[in-house]
């Protein structure tokens, strides 16, 4: 293998100064599945198991400066978006992504932390939607991330197929819909919407409270990705990733939120 050979994916999203989510999370499941990892920081957060304390965002100029490094070396197969916190940010790392046009784009609407924080401004839900949701090989939403890109409620699996056909004609390419936040029955039902068809990934639901387990699923589809999965079956892999990091997680915090393992 020639060094360029090498699979390489590139995270643009937030810092988690705790560890569990965001970029930390990110480069932990690339490493576990054999891809040299890269990272643009497009936010730090200043959090605990418990709460962000604080958001701190560098400058659009900066974070730009990063994505063209990581450009410039490396063969990239595919990016990761997480927290992007403004719509300076989106449109800069929108920019970026129509100027490199990586092979692969898994875009996680990172909104709202399980903790409660905002960690995407208001207005910049616009900017997200038009410049980011068409340009993505796949996103991957929870159901309140979803439900604020489509500005409704989705409270059933039937509403949840609707959804997707829905975030599709928003320009999504296909749509991985995390079905988690649903309090029905003994199984989580994830939704993958590629081509015509929507196929239906069930989990048992595990009774923790996990953080990072969005930012670890996308991770993990453009890891699969990188190394020349299919969609579908990138998409049924970090599911399965994730399943098993929760049942192995541990908790690192004086809370009692689990941590993924990353084996
Ligand atoms: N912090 C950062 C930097 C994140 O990117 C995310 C989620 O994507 C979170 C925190 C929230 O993680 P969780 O909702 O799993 O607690």
């Amino acid at each position: 293998m020639t060094p360029s050979d090498f699979p390489c994916a590139l995270t643009i999203a937030g810092s988690d100064s705790g560890g569990g989510a965001g970029i930390q999370a990110d480069l932990k499941t690339f490493a576990a599945h054999g891809v040299h990892g890269l990272s643009a920081i497009a936010a730090l957060t200043a959090q605990h198991t418990r709460a962000v304390n604080a958001v701190h965002v560098p400058d659009a100029r900066f974070l730009r400066a990063q994505i063209d490094a990581c450009f410039d070396d490396f063969a990239i197969g595919a990016v990761k978006l997480g927290m992007l916190a403004t719509a300076g940010i989106i449109h800069a790392v929108a920019d970026a992504l129509e100027h490199h046009r990586p092979p692969a784009l898994v875009l996680d609407p990172v909104m709202v932390a399980t903790s409660g924080a905002r960690l995407l401004e208001t207005e910049a839900l616009e900017a997200l939607r038009h410049r980011l949701l068409p340009m993505a090989t796949v996103v991957t939403p929870n159901l309140p991330e979803a439900s604020l890109l489509l500005g409704r409620e989705i409270r059933s699996v039937a509403a949840m197929h609707e959804a997707v056909s829905a975030l599709r004609g928003l320009g999504a390419h296909a749509v991985l819909l995390k079905g988690g936040h649903l309090d029905e029955g003994e199984e989580v039902v994830d939704l993958i919407g590629v081509d015509a068809t929507v196929r239906e990934i069930r989990h048992r639901r595990l009774a923790v409270r996990a953080h990072g387990t969005g930012c670890t699923l996308a991770s993990a589809v453009a890891a699969q990705l990188c190394r020349g999965r299919t969609l579908i079956e990138a998409c049924r892999l970090a599911g399965d990733y994730v399943h098993r990091g929760l049942l192995s997680g541990y908790r690192p915090g004086r809370s009692d939120v689990l941590v993924l393992d990353h084996f």
